[in-house]
């Protein structure tokens, strides 16, 4: 294989598809040429506020269509874009072209979030591309949330936690995104001011179906993000007794198939009545 050029110094393929090395090498290589044929692509789904259901963000969400291997979720590709640090590239991409789209076509109170790995974040040039990503977009920096995971603070955790506050001293916020799924320590909500926490739906799911457990952990989480000064997005809430049961439980925002699912740009510029984008975007 080549390790070549596009900055993959280490290979860890021991967690994935062991028996499978031969089909994650051919993944790997069409990934690594992915962004130069245009393979990538992103698609945006609506962040509603519980009581209004008014639309008050999107989350972008990567998609790649491979000419060798068709569509590929990103639950596949983006570990392995981790594992070989394309990730890098890909999520400077993603940063830019989120950052466009928000700009150029929706109103201008309307969030975009966009997911950042861990790898990203403790590059030393995370700040940057951020700040660039800004500029080249126009985007009010107050419009751009960021997601990360818990994960996060597994490895470099005051690495990650000066990125993210570089970013918060440029007026972004974080969101804490899977939150509840990962390997948690409750430690670092004191030391970072996430503006939200995003709560799974795996609660999300138990809480519908009367879980006493999912519905005492969305309790306890909707409380403490409260008492933090934070808000919580309930995340893949997918018809309507899970939309009533966490508007009872009081989440702040909802997000999930019942209120739209993930979509390509132009249809996510339709929600706002503006099927082109750029030229009626703003009435003075
Ligand atoms: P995530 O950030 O937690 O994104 C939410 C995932 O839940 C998305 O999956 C979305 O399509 C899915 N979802 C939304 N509503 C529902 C629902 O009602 N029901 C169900 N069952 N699922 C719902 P997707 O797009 O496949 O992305 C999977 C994960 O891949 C994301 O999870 C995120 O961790 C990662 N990812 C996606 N795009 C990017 C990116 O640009 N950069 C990075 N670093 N990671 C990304
Ligand atoms: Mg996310
Ligand atoms: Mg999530
Ligand atoms: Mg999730």
């Amino acid at each position: 294989r080549a390790k070549d050029a596009g900055g993959g110094e280490h290979c860890d393929y021991e967690p994935l598809l062991h028996a499978n090395a031969e089909e994650k090498r051919r993944l790997e290589n069409s990934l690594r040429s992915a962004l130069e044929k245009n393979e990538l692509l992103l698609h945006y789904q609506p962040v509603v506020d519980a009581k209004t259901e008014e639309v008050v963000g999107f989350e972008a969400l990567v998609r790649w269509n491979s000419s060798e291997h068709g569509s590929v979720s990103p639950a596949k590709f983006i570990p392995l874009a981790e594992d070989t640090r394309l990730i890098v590239p890909i999520g400077t991409w993603v940063l830019q072209q989120a950052c466009n789209e928000a700009a150029a076509s929706w109103p201008e109170n309307v969030k975009i979030n966009v997911n950042v790995s861990p790898e990203q974040l403790l590059e030393p040039e995370f700040a940057t591309t951020v700040v660039r990503a800004l500029s080249q977009s126009g985007l009010d920096p107050k419009r751009l949330e960021i997601e990360v995971t818990e994960s996060i603070f597994l490895r470099d955790a005051s690495i990650a936690r000066k990125a993210l506050e570089q970013c918060m001293a440029l007026g972004c916020s974080v969101a804490l995104d899977d939150f509840g799924t990962g390997y948690s320590s409750l430690g670092y909500l004191r030391k970072l001011k996430f503006s939200t926490i995003k709560v799974d739906r795996i609660f999300v799911q138990g809480a519908a179906q009367h879980s006493p457990e999912s519905l005492a952990i969305i309790r306890a989480v909707v409380a403490m993000a409260d008492s933090l000064g934070m808000t919580t997005t309930a995340e893949g809430v997918e018809n309507d007794d899970e939309a009533e049961m966490i508007r009872q439980l009081g989440c702040t925002k909802i997000q999930g198939f019942h209120f739209g699912r993930p979509m390509p740009a132009a249809d996510a510029r339709l929600i706002f009545g503006r099927p082109h984008g750029g030229p009626e975007r703003k009435k003075a």
